[in-house]
């Protein structure tokens, strides 16, 4: 079986690690390859790597830089089907869904590409007599990465363009459920013309983690994952002095108002449901009906979900939905819509058991429909990430704003009406970091910056945009004054404005 290496310092290397993880074949049910593990010894390796790059990258011209961007992103474009097939070989996400994927992360690197203008800082002249006060901002130093198995290609890209752009150097700790992908990512890199030890991959689990949390070069953090992990790494990325932005789980709610177009309502919640198997930090989880709409809305949802085509992401025939990215989360997922039906919620899809020809064992679960959710029922109040989607019905709009401002998350959420003045209430008071109108995953483009509220983000500072290249940089204000040949004399007052 192939055994996935480290990239650092431009090449595939071992380290010292000995210990490996499996990476399946989510379609085939089988493990495809390999991967290493890091130990502590190998954290400090790559850490001095990128700590010696930093020198020489964080001081190469703006112009050379931003050169290696644009042939990055050349190169990325080429290889959008190659990368594409990696994501679904390892996460069993269709091809056409991996290729959006890449496409979101490439838009990162778009941006970043405008890294000249993006580090412009703010210039006054004459703020005292002779004397001129500017500010530039500077790269951090040793950034890590480390990235869930859900967007193998996109929420890395999130981080590393704009790190790398703003001259910091970067180790990406990918999660080691599919990890193939990074190191193509990087090597990728290597051949636009980045040096070697500026974009460095080490696989690993919990001991890589926390000894980059714990180790004193590593200047700053970015994290995407679960929230509890994402909790972990504030915590002890924060108490080891380090800069933090950890972002978490979620639960959407996509509410739906009386006066909706049903049909597009419907059409949104299966794609923004089950498109990659639920396995999306933006999925919908839950629809809110108000009034009358769950009596109309649920047989739209059925008539298209009996529709969904599900297969490997891989196969000739395009498919709808793949299969979950390992045994053991299929069947958690599973386990969830067992305790659905334990607790009293009607089961109106249920995709336990599905078969698909010729993948007998691939990590299956089909569509599944619960409605007359409660809210203090588990599928309703945890994160079940898979393909069940709950309904819960509300009164009022009312009704239905207090219940997803009640809830501990706060990433995306969705209204849908032709009512402009609720839309306006709701997305003014919704506790959300990300708000759709008539849009259900509204997922910012790489010049806003992605983040949610409350449980799913710890930290200041979302994702990539202009937030992005704030937590990659730091301010410095420089005051300044050249001696002027006519000016003399000792002053020991406080520096004043005159
Ligand atoms: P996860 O939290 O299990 O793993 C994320 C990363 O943390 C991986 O690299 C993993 O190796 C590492 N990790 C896991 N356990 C650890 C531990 N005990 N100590 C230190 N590091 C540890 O998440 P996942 O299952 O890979 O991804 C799914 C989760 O990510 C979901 O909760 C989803 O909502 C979330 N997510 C959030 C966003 C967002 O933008 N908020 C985006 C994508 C995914």
């Amino acid at each position: 079986m192939k055994t996935l290496q480290h990239w650092i310092d431009g090449k595939l290397t071992p380290l010292t690690s000995t210990r490996t993880g499996i990476v399946y074949n989510p379609a085939k049910g089988e493990a495809s390859s390999e991967v290493l593990l890091a130990e502590l010894d190998d954290v400090n390796t790559v850490v001095a790597v990128a700590k010696t790059a930093f020198v020489s990258w964080s001081q190469l011209s703006m112009s050379k830089r931003t050169a290696i961007m644009f042939n990055y992103r050349e190169l990325l474009n080429q290889n959008r089907l190659e990368l594409a097939e990696m994501i679904s070989a390892e996460h069993g996400k269709v091809r056409a869904d991996a290729l959006g994927e890449v496409g979101r992360g490439i838009e990162v690197v778009d941006y970043a590409c405008g890294i000249g203008q993006l580090l412009q800082s703010p210039r006054s002249e004459d703020v005292s007599t002779a004397v001129d006060s500017y500010t530039v901002r500077q790269a951090v130093g040793v950034v890590a990465g480390i990235t869930p198995f859900n967007f193998p290609v996109m929420v890395p890209m999130w981080m590393f363009p704009i790190a790398i752009a703003c001259g910091n150097t970067f180790i990406l700790k990918p999660s080691e459920k599919d990890p193939t992908v990074s190191n193509r990512m990087a090597e990728l890199f290597t051949e636009a013309g980045l040096p070697d030890g500026v974009l460095n991959v080490l696989h690993g689990d919990a001991v890589s983690v926390n000894g980059l949390l714990e180790h004193p070069d590593v200047d700053a953090v970015s994290f995407v994952g679960s929230t509890p992990i994402a909790k972990h790494i504030y915590t002890t990325g924060t108490q080891n002095g380090k800069r933090v932005q950890a972002l978490g789980g979620a639960k959407n709610h996509m509410v739906v108002l009386p006066d909706a177009d049903m049909g597009q309502a419907a059409d949104a919640a299966v794609s923004a449901g089950y498109g990659s198997a639920g396995e999306r930090c933006m999925a919908i989880s839950v629809v809110v009906a108000v009034g009358d709409v769950g009596d109309r809305l649920i047989p739209e949802i059925m008539s298209r979900i009996e529709d969904l085509k599900i297969g490997p992401g891989l196969s000739e025939e395009p498919m709808d939905m793949g299969a979950l990215v390992t045994g053991e989360h299929r069947d958690r997922v599973a386990g969830y819509i067992d305790a659905g039906v334990t607790e009293g919620a009607t089961l109106v899809a249920d995709g336990r058991g599905l078969e698909v020809d010729g993948h007998p064992n691939g990590f299956w679960l089909a569509a599944t429909l619960f409605d007359h959710v409660k809210p203090n029922m588990l599928i309703y109040t945890d994160e079940i990430f898979g393909p069940v989607l709950c309904v819960v019905r509300a009164n009022s709009y009312d009704e239905a704003l207090e219940l997803l401002n009640a809830s501990p998350y706060g990433n995306g959420t969705a209204i849908f009406t032709n009512d402009g003045g609720a839309a306006r209430h709701f997305r003014r008071n919704v506790q959300a970091g990300m708000v759709g109108v008539n849009v259900p995953i509204p997922v910012p483009m790489a010049y806003h910056s992605f983040g949610g509220w409350k449980d799913s983000l710890f930290g200041d500072t979302h994702v990539h945009g202009s937030e992005g290249v704030q937590f990659y940089t730091r301010n410095k204000v420089v005051t300044e004054r050249w001696p002027d040949p006519h000016e003399r004399g000792v002053n020991l007052g406080f520096p004043t404005t005159d």
